[in-house]
Formats: structure tokens, C-alpha cells, sequence
């Protein structure tokens, strides 16, 4: 429900929710500070009417200086005003845009050293799971293709910590830039 009300200084109708009344808003015309007066019971009757007669339409987009929504407090509704008022006009495609690399991490970039990773099979098996492909995989995927220079296999040997039995296994290496 709306208190309807005028601003004394400008005369520009106001309104505002009923939650708001009693609270100091800023004229939206002429920036007077208004105290938001108290519905009389006839206005409430009459807006009480309204509001069961007609469905509630789609409420429309806020205009300056017509219409105004406010909380109970005046900060918020000097808050709400800022929403009213478009104040971001200026171009804000530059936030969203990817900046681009700076000449330090462009260095970066080119200064990446080859590196070495060996994967031994056994490493990556645990209670009888063998994770071995997919520990390889998110790891490739981290390091990225581009950075992969060589992917080469090796076969090794080591000793069983139960049965104490020399096991032949195979592992991989991957020679990358990182
Ligand atoms: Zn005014």
C-alpha cells in the first residue's frame, strides 16, 4: 500500500509504501528532505479498496520523479534512490574484458623450464584400485597439451612390502614445460 503525498517545497506528488511513513526521504525533484507523513484513514480506505478491486498489475519500472519506493529508513531510501537514478553510465566493458597479459607474465610465459615427471604404476595403486590412468590424466590436464613436450614409457622393478616378491611394473614419463 502507498501513502500519496506532495513535497511542500516542489509540489511534485510523491509516493511512497506505507512502511515508509514517518521516515525523512529526499524529494527525488528538488532534493528537499521530506518527512513522509502518516496515512489518514481515509487515503487507507481508499487504497485498501483499490487494491481489492483490481488485481495488482505488473509494477512498472520506477521513474524519477514520479514514483518513489522507500524502506522505513531514510538510509535506505537514499539507497533505493541510487537504484532509481541510473549512475553507471559510463562504459563498464572494461571489467569484464580479459586484460591483457602484462610484460611480466608474458615473460613468465616464454621463461617456463622443461621439467621431468616419472609415474610409477605401483605408486598409484592403492587397496587394489588402480588409479594410475586417472591420476596421469588430471595431472595432463593441469600441466595442459601445449605444454607437453614427450610422453615415454619405462619398465622398472620393486620390491612388494608383504611378500617381499620383486614385482616388474611399468610407469611413464612425461617430459613437459612448467
Ligand atoms: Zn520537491
Amino acid at each position: 500500500m502507498d501513502i500519496i503525498f506532495e513535497c511542500p517545497t516542489c509540489k511534485q506528488e510523491l509516493s511512497i509504501d506505507a512502511v515508509g511513513a514517518g521516515s525523512q526521504i529526499d524529494c527525488p525533484q528538488c532534493n528537499t528532505k521530506v518527512v513522509v507523513p502518516h496515512p489518514d484513514a481515509a487515503q487507507l480506505e481508499a487504497a485498501a479498496k483499490a487494491a481489492a478491486a483490481a488485481p495488482a498489475p505488473p509494477s512498472p519500472p520506477p521513474t524519477i520523479g514520479k514514483e518513489i519506493n522507500a524502506m522505513a529508513s531514510s538510509a535506505a531510501a537514499k539507497e533505493f534512490k541510487h537504484f532509481v537514478v541510473p549512475v553507471h553510465e559510463g562504459p563498464t566493458e572494461s571489467l569484464i574484458a580479459k586484460p591483457l597479459p602484462t610484460l611480466e607474465v608474458a615473460a613468465k610465459e616464454t621463461d617456463r623450464q622443461m621439467r621431468i615427471k616419472s609415474f610409477r604404476h605401483s605408486d598409484h595403486v592403492e587397496v587394489g584400485k588402480d588409479h594410475f590412468d586417472e591420476h596421469l590424466n588430471q595431472w595432463l590436464g593441469k600441466v595442459g597439451e601445449a605444454n607437453v613436450i614427450t610422453i615415454s614409457t619405462f619398465v622398472y622393478t620393486h620390491q612388494d612390502l608383504a611378500s617381499r616378491a620383486w614385482i616388474t611394473d611399468y610407469g611413464v614419463l612425461v617430459v613437459y614445460r612448467g
